[in-house]
């Protein structure tokens, strides 16, 4: 059997040596960590459970299809509800909105309660489909680095409508163009962020990801977000995927005499042979640690990283009624917090706040009478800042205005503890600066132009996860894993 060495168990490293056992591979799975998952992480406390990194779960058929893939029944190994309520805003003037699975119900309530109308939303998501069928061919699903990746009808097809999607304006103007009502504005700004970048500089071509969330839907797994590395790890080990853990991979191997071509990797020490290496690291640290004599691309790698976060996961002591799974505390002034966060490379003192509650629908989450809070604040990369002082501000910044928008000293109910801030991201997940979704996408170039998930100076060595192509987040990282699949296919042999 030819055999294949992936290095880092994040989710897209474990899709991909799911893919390439499945094509015939024998593998081993190279994990720094003493668990898989990666940013995909979990944490327990107190008799809490709370998900480490990501909570917001979409496009789950790319989940599913690695089962399909293996010839399981998906349903066997992973369960999962579309969410009724996507998310519940709150605004400081008072304003509450619930969006809604319902689209025609969401609507009707942004109609009634603001100056926009229902029309707006429609021709909004409207517009937000075309970006969708335009680009996901061509930028999501097939690299943009191999020329038989043009060659698809459908790709040139995609390349005559360039001109719709929006990618000459800044996302933040193109959509005060759609609403008359700014808090309207500012709701559907917010989707730079989950990519990590900055409405008021990212293409508007980043209105392309509502459409995930108000077309596909939004899910939640039965066991949380870890569930899902969960299930994937029963289905790599049933494959007889080998996974390493506590085993950081130092180097990569090649072949230095002709064309190098991959040998295998470093492991304290000691080598390992591979016919083919897919590295799941931060494109970064690949480059910077496992790969010597071998030119850089240094404008991809010089290039602004995404945003990072700040999260304190609370156990609650008692019920709150007004919040659901997922609720966003907008700040009063949108553009003053990405200000801070991408001029000032600060926090502003009143930040939009994420508050993820999974006990609200997983009720094994938290212990009887209490709840889960995941509370998170957007924060710029580690360049060096005071951050042990700017926990300290933000936390009490952020404890004030919960408090104020639901009416309720929340402090006193806090009853453990624990925080995230762009450091412990960096040294627990092995992500440069603590970014969340490697490079930013405030500009067209690095929106569209990501590494490539293959290497063009050493045959047989690949790339796969959220700071490659096609980018960060649960589902681009597993088509990143999908790319090299369609790849290695017409390579090795
Ligand atoms: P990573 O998770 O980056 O894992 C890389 C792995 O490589 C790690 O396990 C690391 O230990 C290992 N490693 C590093 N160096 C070495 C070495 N030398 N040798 C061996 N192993 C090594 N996405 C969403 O879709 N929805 C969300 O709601 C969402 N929210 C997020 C919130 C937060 C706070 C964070 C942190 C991320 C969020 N994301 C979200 C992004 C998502 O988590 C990531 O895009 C995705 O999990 C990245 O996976 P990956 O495959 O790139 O691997």
């Amino acid at each position: 059997k030819p055999k294949a060495i992936v290095i880092g168990a994040g989710i897209a490293g474990i899709a991909s040596a799911i893919r390439l056992s499945i094509k015939g591979y024998d593998v081993d799975v190279f994990e720094a960590g003493s668990k898989a998952g990666g940013k995909l992480g979990e944490i327990k406390m107190n008799g809490f459970r709370f998900d480490a990194g990501p909570s917001l779960f979409t496009m789950p058929h790319y989940v599913d299809e690695l089962f399909k893939l293996a010839g399981k029944n998906p349903g066997d190994y992973f369960k999962y509800t579309k969410l009724k309520e996507v998310c519940r805003y709150f605004y400081e003037d008072g304003l509450r909105l619930n969006a809604t699975s319902d689209l025609d119900r969401f609507a009707k309530e942004i109609e009634e309660k603001t100056h926009s109308t229902a029309a707006e939303v429609y021709r909004y998501l409207k517009k937000s489909k075309t970006i969708y069928e335009v680009t996901h061919r061509v930028f999501l699903e097939r690299s943009l680095h191999k020329l038989k990746s043009y060659l698809h009808w459908d790709t040139l097809r995609s390349i005559f409508r360039f001109g719709q999607i929006d990618a000459f304006r800044t996302q933040a103007r193109a959509n005060q163009s759609f609403f008359k009502d700014k808090r309207i504005t500012q709701l559907f700004n917010r989707y730079a962020t989950y990519n990590g970048s900055d409405p008021y500089q990212a293409p508007a071509t980043l209105n392309v990801i509502p459409h995930f969330e108000y077309h596909f839907g939004a899910f939640i797994p039965e066991n949380g977000m870890y569930g899902i590395v969960q299930a994937l790890l029963k289905l790599a080990e049933e494959l007889g995927i080998r996974f390493n853990y506590n085993q950081k991979v130092e180097e990569i191997l090649y072949n230095k005499e002709g064309k190098p071509k991959v040998k295998g990797v470093k492991v304290n020490d000691r080598s390992y042979q591979a016919d083919v290496v897919v590295s799941n690291l931060d494109i970064w640290f690949t480059y910077k640690n496992l790969l010597t004599g071998i030119a850089e691309p240094k404008k991809l790698l010089t290039q602004e990283r995404s945003s990072s976060a700040m999260i304190f996961y609370w156990g609650m002591d008692g019920h709150y009624s007004d919040l659901g799974l997922h609720n966003i505390f907008f700040a009063e002034d949108y553009q003053k917090e990405f200000n801070a966060i991408w001029k000032d490379k600060t926090i502003s003192s009143d930040p939009t706040i994420y508050i993820n509650i999974t006990s609200k629908q997983l009720r094994t989450d938290a212990p009887a009478g209490s709840e889960n809070w995941f509370v998170m604040i957007n924060v710029p990369a580690n360049s060096g800042q005071n951050w042990d002082q700017l926990i300290k501000e933000a936390r009490a910044n952020m404890i004030k205005k919960i408090s104020r928008m639901l009416n309720r000293n929340i402090e006193k109910d806090i009853i453990c503890e624990q925080v995230l801030d762009p450091r412990s991201i960096e040294s627990k997940t092995g992500s440069y600066q603590g970014s969340l979704y490697g490079n930013s996408s405030n500009n067209q170039f690095s929106a569209f132009l990501r590494h490539a998930n293959f290497s063009s100076k050493i045959k047989n060595l690949y790339f796969c996860g959220g700071s490659v192509h096609p980018g960060g987040g649960i589902p681009l990282a597993l088509l990143s894993a999908k790319i090299i699949d369609d790849d290695i296919s017409s390579v090795v042999h």
